[in-house]
């Protein structure tokens, strides 16, 4: 089945921190002949990343549809009240170091992958990457020892060359397998804009890598008589801001008189806060982490309410969330401005509710009742915070989430210790430079809005059949018939 030569096939390549303007950029001055080959059979469009705007994560979305909190992975760092992880030191994850093989089988075991559904399928890089037939290139022992120093060092030059090597070894294969869903992610782009800037010409350089790799697995599929059957997708998972101040929120709660459980330092004893930062730009606040349940905000606040306030009045802090139960989180802006985002029903049928009860956080221009997915998007969509709606929802309300989540103001990070590298442009906020990613599609859509709407477009793509219950929809025309 998979050597015919009229299945559709797709392979979607992740430009990992890619803005989207910089892709528009690089496409519009020539420099990158094969995506804008795509383009004009397509288009390029920009659409909302999940919220933390952060790799691993905001790899779920177009690996399996759902927003990352619904299938269990609310950060980059993250703390497992529970108990329930194996292998775990101090059941704190963090996806920056070696949990890094944790992942997939952290997220929900009942929610399929894109690898899964669609076979046989072909890896390289990605992060999350359950169920790929043909293997997970760049992701075995000797790809960790061989990339180990240069993500140490930061040696960037160092990292690109193993990551080329993994991409020729990907190429290979997939001119061998032809499957009929890969995924190549390439990760350089975002190290380069840690250090150098999301807009700077090293991003540039690390595009045009992607753009060679695109060239050479169209080239092999034509050579192999099934090009006519590849289509090429490329989406960002995050996007980049500039950064010049790292606030150190685990000094400042140890300052507090708290004794604080926070990566490295996981051997804190009766810890009071667990503080999970990721992106940098975004942290949970685990409060009283030896509670194996997780008790909503009414619950917390006589003992929490005056944290709170100090932390949002943090130069480096510019929202804060606290969830009041299951469907219902109370955000606050930095200048006092607070709002009530509640969620209604299930699946398909679910409805947003914007209720301020203090001026206007999100400036959506007053309340909103009863919007769905859709229109909750749209609301957004101009403003500073991109899909903050659905967001704010989906990730405070989860059971694995912290008890207080903080977004960083403009200019700032939440790390100032234990960083390897030094860097100038960060991301993980609710902030529009951080949660705007491009889209880049070799076939004609109507208005895709969020990365989760990647995977069921897939499926409609590639004409596989389900009735799985996606947090995103197809952005593609219902086929006739
Ligand atoms: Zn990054």
């Amino acid at each position: 089945m998979s050597h015919d030569t009229t299945t559709p096939r797709l392979l979607l390549v992740v430009a990992d921190g890619v803005r989207p303007d910089v892709l528009h950029e690089e496409i519009a001055a020539g420099r990158t002949p094969a995506l804008a080959a795509l383009a004009t059979r397509g288009g390029l469009h920009e659409v909302t990343a999940s919220f933390p705007s952060v790799t691993g994560p905001a790899y779920v979305p177009f690996v399996m549809g759902r927003h990352p909190a619904s299938v269990g992975l609310p950060g980059l760092r993250w703390f497992d009240r529970s108990r329930r992880l194996r292998w775990s030191t101090s059941q704190a994850r963090s996806y920056a170091g070696i949990d890094i093989w944790h992942v997939d089988r952290d997220v929900a075991h009942d929610a399929p992958t894109l690898l899964e559904l669609v076979r046989p399928s072909l890896s390289a890089m990605s992060m999350l990457a359950r169920g790929a037939t043909h293997g997970r290139i760049g992701r075995g022992i000797g790809w960790m020892l061989r990339a180990a120093p240069a993500h140490f060092r930061g040696d960037l030059a160092g990292w690109r060359r193993v990551e080329q090597a993994a991409t020729a070894q990907f190429l290979r294969r997939f001119a061998r397998v032809r499957p009929r869903l890969s995924l190549l992610a390439i990760t350089s782009p975002d190290k380069f804009a840690h250090k150098l800037g999301g807009r700077s010409d090293a991003v540039r350089t690390a595009l045009g890598d992607i753009d060679a790799a695109v060239a050479e697995a169209r080239r092999a599929a034509h050579a192999g008589g099934w090009g006519d059957t590849l289509h090429v997708w490329l989406v960002g998972d995050h996007g980049h801001a500039p950064v010049s101040r790292h606030d150190d929120l685990h000094g400042w709660l140890e300052r507090e008189g708290l004794r604080v459980l926070a990566h490295p330092q996981l051997g804190t004893r009766r810890a009071d806060v667990a503080l999970m930062v990721g992106g940098n730009a975004m942290a949970h606040l685990y409060l009283a982490p030896e509670e194996r349940v997780r008790r909503w905000w009414p619950a917390l606040a006589p003992r929490w309410e005056s944290l709170a306030q100090r932390l949002l009045a943090r130069e480096s802090i510019d929202l804060l969330m606290v969830a009041h139960d299951g469907h219902t989180v109370e955000l606050r802006r930095a200048d006092g401005a607070q709002a009530h985002i509640i969620r209604h029903g299930e699946g398909a049928a679910t409805r947003w509710d914007y209720v301020p009860q203090s001026g206007d956080p999100l400036g959506l221009g007053g309340a909103h009742a009863g919007l769905d997915a859709a229109a909750a998007w749209a609301v957004c969509a101009q403003t500073a915070y991109p899909d903050a709606l659905v967001q704010v929802s989906l990730l405070a309300s989860s059971t694995r989430s912290g008890d207080i989540i903080v977004s960083a103001a403009p200019a700032w990070d939440l790390r100032a210790r234990f960083e390897p590298v030094e860097h100038v442009s960060t991301h993980g906020a609710l902030l529009r430079e951080q949660m705007l990613v491009p889209l880049l599609l070799d076939v004609p859509a109507r208005a895709p809005q969020r990365t989760t709407d990647v995977v069921p477009s897939a499926l409609a793509l590639l004409d596989v059949a389900h009735e799985l219950p996606f947090d995103g929809q197809s952005f593609l025309a219902p086929r006739p018939g």
